[in-house]
Protein backbone atom coordinates (compact mmCIF):
# COMPACT_ATOMS: atom_id res chain seq x y z
CA UNK A 1 0.00 0.00 0.00
CA UNK A 2 1.05 3.25 -0.67
CA UNK A 3 0.99 6.53 1.45
CA UNK A 4 -1.25 9.38 0.69
CA UNK A 5 -2.92 11.90 2.46
CA UNK A 6 -6.26 11.35 3.66
CA UNK A 7 -9.86 13.34 2.51
CA UNK A 8 -10.41 16.08 4.95
CA UNK A 9 -14.23 14.76 5.75
CA UNK A 10 -12.33 11.53 6.99
CA UNK A 11 -10.30 13.45 8.71
CA UNK A 12 -12.79 15.17 11.20
CA UNK A 13 -13.76 11.82 12.00
CA UNK A 14 -10.47 10.70 13.75
CA UNK A 15 -10.26 10.89 17.63
CA UNK A 16 -8.09 13.78 17.90
CA UNK A 17 -5.46 14.05 20.61
CA UNK A 18 -2.00 14.62 21.33
CA UNK A 19 -0.11 10.88 20.28
CA UNK A 20 2.89 12.01 21.34
CA UNK A 21 3.22 13.29 24.75
CA UNK A 22 5.89 11.84 26.29
CA UNK A 23 8.85 9.03 25.43
CA UNK A 24 6.62 5.73 26.01
CA UNK A 25 4.03 7.03 23.38
CA UNK A 26 6.47 7.66 20.78
CA UNK A 27 8.01 4.31 21.19
CA UNK A 28 4.85 3.04 21.02
CA UNK A 29 3.97 4.46 17.97
CA UNK A 30 7.48 3.87 15.86
CA UNK A 31 7.20 0.03 17.19
CA UNK A 32 3.39 -0.14 15.94
CA UNK A 33 4.95 1.04 12.78
CA UNK A 34 7.52 -0.88 12.23
CA UNK A 35 4.76 -3.78 13.08
CA UNK A 36 2.38 -2.68 10.34
CA UNK A 37 5.47 -2.63 8.03
CA UNK A 38 5.44 -6.23 8.34
CA UNK A 39 9.08 -5.94 10.16
CA UNK A 40 10.05 -9.32 11.90
CA UNK A 41 13.44 -8.32 13.57
CA UNK A 42 12.67 -4.48 15.28
CA UNK A 43 15.64 -2.57 17.31
CA UNK A 44 15.03 -0.36 19.83
CA UNK A 45 17.53 2.20 21.38
CA UNK A 46 16.82 4.36 24.34
CA UNK A 47 19.47 7.02 25.56
CA UNK A 48 18.95 9.08 29.08
CA UNK A 49 14.90 7.55 28.91
CA UNK A 50 14.57 9.20 25.61
CA UNK A 51 14.93 12.87 25.88
CA UNK A 52 18.59 12.58 24.04
CA UNK A 53 17.61 9.37 21.69
CA UNK A 54 14.39 7.04 20.97
CA UNK A 55 15.41 4.92 18.14
CA UNK A 56 13.62 1.85 16.73
CA UNK A 57 14.97 0.14 13.45
CA UNK A 58 13.37 -2.28 11.62
CA UNK A 59 13.32 -4.80 8.43
CA UNK A 60 9.56 -4.18 7.43
CA UNK A 61 8.22 -3.09 4.07
CA UNK A 62 10.33 0.37 3.73
CA UNK A 63 9.04 3.34 1.76
CA UNK A 64 10.37 4.90 -1.40
CA UNK A 65 11.73 8.88 -1.57
CA UNK A 66 8.02 10.11 -2.43
CA UNK A 67 6.13 8.24 0.18
CA UNK A 68 9.06 8.75 3.48
CA UNK A 69 8.32 12.73 2.46
CA UNK A 70 4.85 12.20 2.77
CA UNK A 71 4.59 10.04 5.39
CA UNK A 72 5.97 13.13 7.68
CA UNK A 73 3.00 15.20 6.72
CA UNK A 74 0.03 15.44 8.54
CA UNK A 75 -2.97 12.48 7.76
CA UNK A 76 -0.71 11.06 5.45
CA UNK A 77 -1.27 6.96 5.64
CA UNK A 78 -0.99 4.04 3.64
CA UNK A 79 -3.40 2.13 5.69
CA UNK A 80 -6.62 3.36 5.27
CA UNK A 81 -8.24 4.99 2.03
CA UNK A 82 -11.88 5.48 2.65
CA UNK A 83 -15.15 5.12 4.90
CA UNK A 84 -15.49 1.94 4.51
CA UNK A 85 -12.16 1.11 5.47
CA UNK A 86 -12.75 2.94 8.59
CA UNK A 87 -14.56 0.31 10.11
CA UNK A 88 -12.68 -2.52 9.58
CA UNK A 89 -9.02 -1.57 10.49
CA UNK A 90 -6.46 -3.75 11.31
CA UNK A 91 -3.54 -2.21 11.24
CA UNK A 92 -2.28 -0.06 14.37
CA UNK A 93 -1.80 2.90 12.62
CA UNK A 94 -4.87 4.63 10.30
CA UNK A 95 -4.57 8.28 11.38
CA UNK A 96 -1.40 9.60 9.90
CA UNK A 97 -0.48 11.82 12.78
CA UNK A 98 2.46 10.37 14.24
CA UNK A 99 5.33 10.63 12.25
CA UNK A 100 4.51 14.35 11.89
CA UNK A 101 3.85 14.92 15.43
CA UNK A 102 7.27 13.46 16.46
CA UNK A 103 8.72 15.71 13.81
CA UNK A 104 7.39 18.52 15.20
CA UNK A 105 8.65 18.68 18.67
CA UNK A 106 12.26 17.04 18.00
CA UNK A 107 15.41 16.41 15.51
CA UNK A 108 14.06 13.50 13.92
CA UNK A 109 16.02 11.65 10.96
CA UNK A 110 14.62 8.98 8.64
CA UNK A 111 15.99 6.32 6.61
CA UNK A 112 14.06 3.86 4.31
CA UNK A 113 14.10 2.38 1.68
CA UNK A 114 11.35 -0.47 0.12
CA UNK A 115 12.04 -3.58 -1.57
CA UNK A 116 11.86 -2.03 -4.64
CA UNK A 117 14.13 1.28 -4.66
CA UNK A 118 17.46 0.52 -5.24
CA UNK A 119 18.88 3.16 -2.91
CA UNK A 120 17.65 4.16 0.14
CA UNK A 121 16.38 7.53 1.31
CA UNK A 122 17.23 9.75 4.12
CA UNK A 123 14.91 12.41 5.34
CA UNK A 124 16.18 15.02 8.56
CA UNK A 125 13.51 17.26 10.00
CA UNK A 126 13.57 20.03 12.97
CA UNK A 127 10.67 21.59 14.24
CA UNK A 128 8.52 19.79 11.51
CA UNK A 129 10.79 21.26 8.65
CA UNK A 130 12.77 19.04 6.08
CA UNK A 131 16.28 20.10 6.13
CA UNK A 132 17.71 17.77 4.05
CA UNK A 133 16.28 14.66 1.92
CA UNK A 134 19.12 12.79 0.23
CA UNK A 135 19.52 9.00 -1.55
CA UNK A 136 21.59 7.20 1.04
CA UNK A 137 22.51 3.26 0.97
CA UNK A 138 20.85 1.07 3.49
CA UNK A 139 19.10 -2.36 3.68
CA UNK A 140 15.19 -2.52 2.87
CA UNK A 141 13.53 -1.28 5.92
CA UNK A 142 13.17 1.65 7.97
CA UNK A 143 15.17 3.81 11.19
CA UNK A 144 13.79 6.17 12.63
CA UNK A 145 15.61 8.54 15.41
CA UNK A 146 14.20 10.85 16.96
CA UNK A 147 16.63 13.03 19.02
CA UNK A 148 16.77 15.69 21.32
CA UNK A 149 12.62 15.38 22.47
CA UNK A 150 11.03 18.69 22.76
CA UNK A 151 14.43 20.92 22.47
CA UNK A 152 11.70 23.74 20.98
CA UNK A 153 8.81 23.75 23.41
CA UNK A 154 10.36 23.54 26.94
CA UNK A 155 7.07 23.63 28.88
CA UNK A 156 6.31 20.21 27.38
CA UNK A 157 10.08 19.28 28.24
CA UNK A 158 9.54 20.15 31.95
CA UNK A 159 6.57 17.99 31.90
CA UNK A 160 8.67 14.96 31.61
CA UNK A 161 8.99 12.97 35.09
CA UNK A 162 12.07 11.41 36.17
CA UNK A 163 14.12 9.31 34.23
CA UNK A 164 13.55 6.07 36.41
CA UNK A 165 9.90 7.09 35.70
CA UNK A 166 10.16 7.51 31.59
CA UNK A 167 12.59 4.57 31.51
CA UNK A 168 9.65 2.59 33.60
CA UNK A 169 6.69 3.79 31.25
CA UNK A 170 9.01 2.68 27.84
CA UNK A 171 9.79 -0.73 29.74
CA UNK A 172 6.13 -1.53 29.98
CA UNK A 173 5.50 -0.32 26.31
CA UNK A 174 8.11 -2.81 24.85
CA UNK A 175 6.80 -5.95 27.03
CA UNK A 176 3.17 -5.06 25.99
CA UNK A 177 4.73 -6.42 22.46
CA UNK A 178 7.23 -8.77 23.31
CA UNK A 179 3.81 -10.46 24.51
CA UNK A 180 1.89 -9.91 21.71
CA UNK A 181 4.50 -10.84 19.07
CA UNK A 182 6.48 -13.18 20.66
CA UNK A 183 7.44 -14.51 16.75
CA UNK A 184 9.40 -11.25 15.99
CA UNK A 185 12.92 -10.83 17.26
CA UNK A 186 13.47 -7.78 19.55
CA UNK A 187 16.64 -5.96 20.71
CA UNK A 188 16.46 -3.28 23.27
CA UNK A 189 19.41 -1.23 24.45
CA UNK A 190 19.08 1.08 27.22
CA UNK A 191 21.59 3.31 27.54
CA UNK A 192 24.17 1.18 26.45
CA UNK A 193 22.76 -2.00 28.30
CA UNK A 194 21.46 -4.49 25.48
CA UNK A 195 18.87 -7.54 25.84
CA UNK A 196 17.68 -9.70 23.15
CA UNK A 197 14.59 -11.31 22.85
CA UNK A 198 14.47 -14.17 20.38
CA UNK A 199 11.65 -15.43 18.49
CA UNK A 200 10.09 -17.70 21.26
CA UNK A 201 6.65 -19.21 21.95
CA UNK A 202 4.45 -16.62 24.39
CA UNK A 203 4.93 -19.11 27.06
CA UNK A 204 8.56 -18.77 27.39
CA UNK A 205 8.60 -14.54 26.92
CA UNK A 206 5.87 -15.06 29.89
CA UNK A 207 8.10 -17.08 32.04
CA UNK A 208 10.77 -15.02 31.05
CA UNK A 209 9.33 -11.51 31.78
CA UNK A 210 7.31 -12.60 34.69
CA UNK A 211 9.46 -15.10 36.51
CA UNK A 212 5.95 -17.07 37.09
CA UNK A 213 6.13 -20.71 36.49
CA UNK A 214 2.17 -21.19 37.74
CA UNK A 215 0.32 -20.75 34.26
CA UNK A 216 -2.05 -22.66 31.92
CA UNK A 217 -3.14 -22.43 28.80
CA UNK A 218 -6.44 -20.45 27.45
CA UNK A 219 -7.38 -21.49 23.91
CA UNK A 220 -10.63 -21.41 23.35
CA UNK A 221 -12.87 -20.91 20.06
CA UNK A 222 -16.53 -19.71 20.44
CA UNK A 223 -17.82 -16.60 18.51
CA UNK A 224 -14.93 -15.37 18.97
CA UNK A 225 -11.14 -16.49 19.71
CA UNK A 226 -9.38 -16.35 22.59
CA UNK A 227 -6.30 -17.68 23.60
CA UNK A 228 -3.10 -17.04 25.86
CA UNK A 229 -1.92 -17.90 29.65
CA UNK A 230 -3.64 -17.39 32.76
CA UNK A 231 -2.68 -18.08 36.43
CA UNK A 232 -2.88 -21.26 37.70
CA UNK A 233 -5.94 -22.07 40.13
CA UNK A 234 -4.06 -22.83 44.16
CA UNK A 235 -1.39 -19.98 42.75
CA UNK A 236 -1.79 -16.10 42.80
CA UNK A 237 0.52 -12.98 42.82
CA UNK A 238 0.38 -9.76 44.85
CA UNK A 239 0.58 -7.60 41.88
CA UNK A 240 -2.08 -7.40 38.78
CA UNK A 241 -0.44 -8.75 35.91
CA UNK A 242 -3.01 -8.55 33.87
CA UNK A 243 -2.89 -7.93 29.82
CA UNK A 244 -5.82 -7.97 27.27
CA UNK A 245 -5.00 -7.63 23.65
CA UNK A 246 -7.23 -7.34 21.02
CA UNK A 247 -6.51 -8.44 17.56
CA UNK A 248 -2.89 -8.29 19.08
CA UNK A 249 -3.57 -4.61 20.32
CA UNK A 250 -2.44 -4.00 24.16
CA UNK A 251 -6.39 -3.12 25.41
CA UNK A 252 -7.19 -1.72 29.10
CA UNK A 253 -10.92 -2.33 29.59
CA UNK A 254 -12.42 -2.37 33.26
CA UNK A 255 -15.26 -5.27 32.22
CA UNK A 256 -12.55 -7.35 30.99
CA UNK A 257 -10.53 -7.24 34.02
CA UNK A 258 -14.11 -7.85 35.78
CA UNK A 259 -14.56 -10.95 33.34
CA UNK A 260 -11.43 -12.27 34.78
CA UNK A 261 -12.48 -11.99 38.49
CA UNK A 262 -15.54 -13.62 37.93
CA UNK A 263 -14.02 -16.80 36.33
CA UNK A 264 -11.54 -16.44 39.39
CA UNK A 265 -14.61 -16.38 41.60
CA UNK A 266 -13.56 -18.40 44.88
CA UNK A 267 -10.41 -18.68 44.16
CA UNK A 268 -8.33 -16.29 45.20
CA UNK A 269 -7.34 -15.28 48.79
CA UNK A 270 -8.02 -11.55 49.68
CA UNK A 271 -5.67 -9.41 48.21
CA UNK A 272 -4.10 -11.59 45.51
CA UNK A 273 -4.72 -11.41 41.99
CA UNK A 274 -3.72 -13.43 38.74
CA UNK A 275 -1.40 -13.14 36.29
CA UNK A 276 -3.54 -13.12 33.02
CA UNK A 277 -2.09 -12.46 29.43
CA UNK A 278 -5.62 -12.93 26.76
CA UNK A 279 -5.50 -12.58 23.40
CA UNK A 280 -8.96 -11.69 22.16
CA UNK A 281 -9.31 -12.20 18.25
CA UNK A 282 -12.56 -10.74 16.59
CA UNK A 283 -13.23 -9.94 12.73
CA UNK A 284 -11.99 -5.73 12.87
CA UNK A 285 -16.21 -5.07 11.98
CA UNK A 286 -16.74 -6.22 15.43
CA UNK A 287 -14.81 -3.13 17.30
CA UNK A 288 -14.29 0.13 17.11
CA UNK A 289 -11.03 1.57 18.09
CA UNK A 290 -11.48 4.77 17.08
CA UNK A 291 -12.36 6.16 20.42
CA UNK A 292 -9.36 7.60 22.10
CA UNK A 293 -6.73 8.96 20.46
CA UNK A 294 -3.79 6.39 21.68
CA UNK A 295 -5.82 3.73 21.19
CA UNK A 296 -5.64 2.29 24.61
CA UNK A 297 -9.58 1.83 24.28
CA UNK A 298 -11.92 -0.30 22.12
CA UNK A 299 -15.40 -0.42 21.97
CA UNK A 300 -16.93 -3.75 21.58
CA UNK A 301 -20.26 -3.97 19.25
CA UNK A 302 -21.53 -7.13 21.42
CA UNK A 303 -19.80 -6.23 24.95
CA UNK A 304 -22.03 -8.73 26.98
CA UNK A 305 -21.67 -11.68 24.60
CA UNK A 306 -17.42 -10.94 24.46
CA UNK A 307 -17.37 -10.82 27.75
CA UNK A 308 -19.14 -13.86 28.22
CA UNK A 309 -17.34 -15.83 26.51
CA UNK A 310 -14.07 -14.78 28.37
CA UNK A 311 -15.63 -16.09 31.49
CA UNK A 312 -16.62 -19.14 29.06
CA UNK A 313 -12.61 -19.57 27.88
CA UNK A 314 -11.13 -18.54 31.28
CA UNK A 315 -13.22 -21.16 33.19
CA UNK A 316 -12.63 -23.64 30.58
CA UNK A 317 -9.18 -23.29 31.60
CA UNK A 318 -9.57 -23.44 35.41
CA UNK A 319 -12.25 -26.26 35.47
CA UNK A 320 -11.00 -29.19 32.52
CA UNK A 321 -13.12 -31.59 32.08
CA UNK A 322 -12.01 -34.98 33.89
CA UNK A 323 -10.36 -37.95 32.59
CA UNK A 324 -11.91 -40.76 32.66
CA UNK A 325 -10.42 -42.76 35.55
CA UNK A 326 -9.76 -45.77 33.51
CA UNK A 327 -7.41 -43.75 31.05
CA UNK A 328 -5.00 -42.63 33.20
CA UNK A 329 -1.98 -44.21 33.74
CA UNK A 330 -0.04 -44.05 37.14
CA UNK A 331 1.95 -40.63 37.64
CA UNK A 332 5.85 -42.11 36.77
CA UNK A 333 7.26 -38.74 35.72
CA UNK A 334 8.96 -36.69 37.87
CA UNK A 335 7.67 -33.72 39.88
CA UNK A 336 9.70 -30.73 39.99
CA UNK A 337 8.62 -28.82 43.23
CA UNK A 338 6.33 -29.93 45.90
CA UNK A 339 6.85 -27.69 47.95
CA UNK A 340 3.50 -26.27 47.84
CA UNK A 341 0.65 -27.16 45.56
CA UNK A 342 0.56 -24.36 43.83
CA UNK A 343 3.67 -24.88 42.04
CA UNK A 344 3.50 -28.73 40.71
CA UNK A 345 5.13 -29.30 36.75
CA UNK A 346 3.38 -31.91 35.47
CA UNK A 347 5.21 -32.43 32.54
CA UNK A 348 3.30 -34.77 30.29
CA UNK A 349 2.24 -37.62 31.58
CA UNK A 350 1.35 -40.60 29.38
CA UNK A 351 -2.53 -41.51 28.75
CA UNK A 352 -3.79 -44.21 26.73
CA UNK A 353 -5.85 -42.94 24.63
CA UNK A 354 -8.96 -40.71 24.68
CA UNK A 355 -6.37 -37.59 24.58
CA UNK A 356 -9.33 -35.01 23.49
CA UNK A 357 -10.93 -35.21 27.70
CA UNK A 358 -7.18 -35.43 29.02
CA UNK A 359 -5.70 -32.91 31.48
CA UNK A 360 -2.64 -33.01 33.11
CA UNK A 361 -3.89 -30.94 35.94
CA UNK A 362 -6.65 -32.83 36.88
CA UNK A 363 -5.45 -36.33 36.41
CA UNK A 364 -2.81 -35.35 38.82
CA UNK A 365 -5.26 -33.86 41.33
CA UNK A 366 -7.11 -37.23 40.62
CA UNK A 367 -3.92 -39.19 41.33
CA UNK A 368 -2.69 -37.44 44.44
CA UNK A 369 -6.46 -37.71 46.05
CA UNK A 370 -7.31 -40.98 44.54
CA UNK A 371 -7.10 -43.91 47.06
CA UNK A 372 -5.15 -42.05 49.86
CA UNK A 373 -5.49 -43.38 52.83
CA UNK A 374 -5.80 -41.25 55.97
CA UNK A 375 -2.51 -42.38 58.46
CA UNK A 376 -3.55 -40.06 61.37
CA UNK A 377 -5.14 -37.15 62.20
CA UNK A 378 -2.37 -33.92 63.27
CA UNK A 379 -3.30 -31.15 66.00
CA UNK A 380 -7.06 -32.21 65.03
CA UNK A 381 -6.37 -30.06 61.86
CA UNK A 382 -4.93 -31.72 59.24
CA UNK A 383 -5.51 -35.16 57.48
CA UNK A 384 -2.02 -36.91 57.05
CA UNK A 385 -2.11 -39.30 54.28
CA UNK A 386 -0.09 -41.29 52.30
CA UNK A 387 0.71 -41.41 48.79
CA UNK A 388 3.73 -42.81 46.60
CA UNK A 389 4.96 -39.12 46.08
CA UNK A 390 5.29 -37.91 48.98
CA UNK A 391 3.26 -37.08 52.39
CA UNK A 392 -0.54 -35.37 51.91
CA UNK A 393 -1.71 -33.15 54.25
CA UNK A 394 -4.85 -31.66 54.11
CA UNK A 395 -6.50 -29.21 56.00
CA UNK A 396 -9.67 -30.32 57.01
CA UNK A 397 -11.71 -27.22 57.81
CA UNK A 398 -10.93 -25.73 54.06
CA UNK A 399 -11.44 -29.00 52.48
CA UNK A 400 -14.88 -29.47 53.44
CA UNK A 401 -15.60 -25.66 53.49
CA UNK A 402 -14.39 -26.43 49.39
CA UNK A 403 -17.00 -29.67 49.37
CA UNK A 404 -19.72 -27.88 50.57
CA UNK A 405 -19.31 -24.72 49.07
CA UNK A 406 -19.68 -26.39 45.71
CA UNK A 407 -22.36 -28.58 46.75
CA UNK A 408 -24.74 -25.34 48.33
CA UNK A 409 -23.63 -23.23 45.10
CA UNK A 410 -25.37 -26.18 42.60
CA UNK A 411 -27.97 -27.20 45.07
CA UNK A 412 -28.80 -23.34 45.05
CA UNK A 413 -28.19 -22.51 41.64
CA UNK A 414 -30.64 -25.45 40.88
CA UNK A 415 -33.63 -24.17 43.48
CA UNK A 416 -33.07 -27.62 45.43
CA UNK A 417 -31.81 -26.81 48.72
CA UNK A 418 -33.59 -28.82 51.15
CA UNK A 419 -34.86 -26.97 54.85
CA UNK A 420 -36.54 -28.11 57.37
CA UNK A 421 -39.48 -27.08 59.32
CA UNK A 422 -38.93 -26.16 62.91
CA UNK A 423 -41.25 -27.84 65.29
CA UNK A 424 -41.32 -24.71 67.72
CA UNK A 425 -40.71 -21.07 65.13
CA UNK A 426 -37.50 -19.64 67.01
CA UNK A 427 -37.52 -15.92 67.70
CA UNK A 428 -34.20 -14.58 67.65
CA UNK A 429 -33.22 -11.21 69.17
CA UNK A 430 -30.51 -9.49 67.16
CA UNK A 431 -28.23 -6.60 67.19
CA UNK A 432 -29.86 -3.72 65.03
CA UNK A 433 -27.52 -4.40 62.18
CA UNK A 434 -27.77 -7.90 62.16
CA UNK A 435 -31.65 -7.89 61.46
CA UNK A 436 -31.04 -5.24 58.87
CA UNK A 437 -28.71 -7.55 57.21
CA UNK A 438 -31.32 -10.33 57.89
CA UNK A 439 -34.38 -8.56 56.16
CA UNK A 440 -32.42 -6.95 53.26
CA UNK A 441 -31.02 -9.91 52.31
CA UNK A 442 -34.60 -12.25 52.55
CA UNK A 443 -34.93 -13.25 49.42
CA UNK A 444 -31.38 -14.89 49.22
CA UNK A 445 -32.18 -16.40 52.17
CA UNK A 446 -35.42 -18.20 51.44
CA UNK A 447 -33.55 -19.26 48.52
CA UNK A 448 -31.42 -20.62 50.73
CA UNK A 449 -34.21 -22.45 52.77
CA UNK A 450 -34.86 -20.13 55.84
CA UNK A 451 -38.76 -18.91 56.15
CA UNK A 452 -37.91 -15.67 58.02
CA UNK A 453 -40.30 -12.86 59.42
CA UNK A 454 -39.98 -9.46 61.04
CA UNK A 455 -40.77 -9.73 64.41
CA UNK A 456 -40.93 -5.92 65.20
CA UNK A 457 -37.88 -4.45 67.00
CA UNK A 458 -35.06 -6.14 66.93
CA UNK A 459 -36.14 -9.46 66.47
CA UNK A 460 -37.13 -11.88 63.58
CA UNK A 461 -38.58 -15.32 63.69
CA UNK A 462 -37.51 -18.07 61.53
CA UNK A 463 -40.06 -21.18 60.64
CA UNK A 464 -37.67 -22.98 58.27
CA UNK A 465 -33.96 -23.66 58.65
CA UNK A 466 -32.24 -25.53 55.90
CA UNK A 467 -31.56 -29.03 56.22
CA UNK A 468 -27.75 -28.76 56.01
CA UNK A 469 -27.48 -26.20 59.24
CA UNK A 470 -27.61 -29.04 61.63
CA UNK A 471 -27.63 -27.21 65.22
CA UNK A 472 -29.55 -23.89 66.26
CA UNK A 473 -25.97 -22.95 67.57
CA UNK A 474 -24.79 -22.82 63.99
CA UNK A 475 -27.80 -20.25 62.86
CA UNK A 476 -26.45 -17.65 65.25
CA UNK A 477 -23.30 -17.89 64.02
CA UNK A 478 -24.52 -17.71 60.62
CA UNK A 479 -26.52 -14.66 61.28
CA UNK A 480 -23.51 -13.06 62.28
CA UNK A 481 -21.35 -14.07 58.98
CA UNK A 482 -24.51 -12.86 56.87
CA UNK A 483 -24.35 -9.70 58.54
CA UNK A 484 -20.78 -9.14 57.66
CA UNK A 485 -21.41 -10.23 54.15
CA UNK A 486 -24.45 -8.65 53.57
CA UNK A 487 -22.86 -5.03 53.44
CA UNK A 488 -20.93 -6.29 50.40
CA UNK A 489 -22.69 -4.37 47.53
CA UNK A 490 -22.10 -6.34 44.53
CA UNK A 491 -24.84 -8.96 44.39
CA UNK A 492 -22.50 -11.97 42.71
CA UNK A 493 -19.93 -11.40 45.20
CA UNK A 494 -22.41 -10.95 48.10
CA UNK A 495 -24.20 -14.10 46.96
CA UNK A 496 -20.77 -16.14 46.91
CA UNK A 497 -19.55 -14.92 50.18
CA UNK A 498 -22.79 -15.69 51.85
CA UNK A 499 -22.72 -19.34 50.51
CA UNK A 500 -18.91 -19.45 51.59
CA UNK A 501 -19.85 -18.46 54.96
CA UNK A 502 -22.67 -21.16 55.01
CA UNK A 503 -20.38 -23.79 54.13
CA UNK A 504 -17.53 -22.30 56.56
CA UNK A 505 -20.77 -22.42 59.06
CA UNK A 506 -21.28 -26.34 58.02
CA UNK A 507 -17.45 -27.36 57.91
CA UNK A 508 -15.93 -29.88 60.13
CA UNK A 509 -13.47 -27.15 62.63
CA UNK A 510 -10.08 -26.83 62.68
CA UNK A 511 -9.64 -28.81 66.44
CA UNK A 512 -12.74 -31.28 65.65
CA UNK A 513 -11.50 -34.98 65.94
CA UNK A 514 -12.19 -36.92 63.33
CA UNK A 515 -13.09 -40.74 62.66
CA UNK A 516 -11.16 -42.65 59.97
CA UNK A 517 -14.03 -43.20 58.27
CA UNK A 518 -15.10 -39.32 58.06
CA UNK A 519 -11.68 -38.42 56.76
CA UNK A 520 -11.58 -40.88 54.12
CA UNK A 521 -15.18 -39.76 52.71
CA UNK A 522 -13.88 -36.05 53.09
CA UNK A 523 -10.71 -37.05 51.15
CA UNK A 524 -13.15 -38.76 48.58
CA UNK A 525 -15.40 -35.86 48.08
CA UNK A 526 -12.71 -33.24 47.55
CA UNK A 527 -11.27 -35.35 45.28
CA UNK A 528 -14.19 -34.96 43.41
CA UNK A 529 -14.85 -31.35 43.63
CA UNK A 530 -14.89 -29.11 40.72
CA UNK A 531 -11.93 -27.39 42.30
CA UNK A 532 -10.28 -29.63 44.58
CA UNK A 533 -7.20 -27.29 45.31
CA UNK A 534 -8.30 -24.44 47.30
CA UNK A 535 -11.06 -23.73 49.79
CA UNK A 536 -13.57 -20.72 48.18
CA UNK A 537 -11.21 -17.52 49.55
CA UNK A 538 -8.44 -19.40 48.03
CA UNK A 539 -6.38 -20.82 50.74
CA UNK A 540 -5.06 -24.60 49.74
CA UNK A 541 -6.87 -27.18 50.72
CA UNK A 542 -3.79 -29.97 50.82
CA UNK A 543 0.14 -29.60 50.43
CA UNK A 544 2.21 -32.12 49.56
CA UNK A 545 5.63 -32.94 51.74
CA UNK A 546 7.83 -34.50 48.61
CA UNK A 547 8.98 -37.76 49.43
CA UNK A 548 12.50 -36.47 48.03
CA UNK A 549 12.09 -34.06 50.44
CA UNK A 550 11.92 -36.22 53.38
CA UNK A 551 14.66 -38.46 52.30
CA UNK A 552 16.62 -35.18 52.02
CA UNK A 553 15.85 -34.21 55.16
CA UNK A 554 17.34 -37.86 56.65
CA UNK A 555 19.88 -37.53 54.26
CA UNK A 556 19.34 -40.80 52.92
P1 LIG B 1 -0.24 5.82 10.65
O1 LIG B 1 0.56 4.73 11.25
O2 LIG B 1 -1.44 6.17 11.45
O3 LIG B 1 -0.56 5.58 9.21
P2 LIG B 1 2.14 7.41 11.03
O4 LIG B 1 2.34 8.89 11.12
O5 LIG B 1 2.55 6.61 12.18
O6 LIG B 1 0.62 7.17 10.69
O7 LIG B 1 2.88 6.89 9.73
C1 LIG B 1 2.54 7.45 8.48
C2 LIG B 1 2.84 6.47 7.37
O8 LIG B 1 4.24 6.31 7.23
C3 LIG B 1 2.30 5.09 7.58
O9 LIG B 1 0.98 4.96 7.13
C4 LIG B 1 3.26 4.23 6.77
O10 LIG B 1 2.86 4.17 5.43
C5 LIG B 1 4.55 5.01 6.83
N1 LIG B 1 5.47 4.46 7.82
C6 LIG B 1 5.71 4.92 9.06
N2 LIG B 1 6.62 4.16 9.71
C7 LIG B 1 6.96 3.17 8.86
C8 LIG B 1 7.85 2.05 8.94
N3 LIG B 1 8.56 1.79 10.05
N4 LIG B 1 7.95 1.24 7.85
C9 LIG B 1 7.25 1.50 6.73
N5 LIG B 1 6.40 2.53 6.60
C10 LIG B 1 6.24 3.36 7.65
MG1 LIG C 1 1.59 4.88 13.03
Amino acid sequence: MKVRKLPPGLVSRIAAGEVVERPASILKELIENSLDAGADRIYIEIRKAGRVLIKVKDNGSGMSREEAILSLERHATSKIYSDSDFYSVSTFGFRGEALPSMATVSRLRMLTKSNESSAGTEVRVESGEVLETKPVACTTGTTIEVRELFFNTPARRKFLKSDAHENAAMKEVISRFLLAFPEVHFEVVTDGKKKVFPPESLEVRIRELFDEENIIEVNYRGNIEITGFIQKPGSSRAGRLQYFFVNRRFIKNRLLTAALYEAYRAMLPKHRHPLALLFINISPEEIDVNVHPTKIEVRFRQEKEVLKELVEAIRKALYPPRADSKIITPVTRTIEDFSSIGKINTGKPEVNEDKAKYSPEKNLEDNILRGIKPLAQLFNTYILAEHSLGLVMIDQHAAHERVLYEKFLKKYSAGKIEKQRLLKPEVILLAPEESAAMLENIEFLENMGFEIEDFGGESIIIRTVPLFIGKMENFKEFIAEIADAGRISDINRRRDEMIYRVACTGAVKAGDFMLEEEMKALIEKLRRADNPRTCPHGRPTYIILEKRDIERKFRR
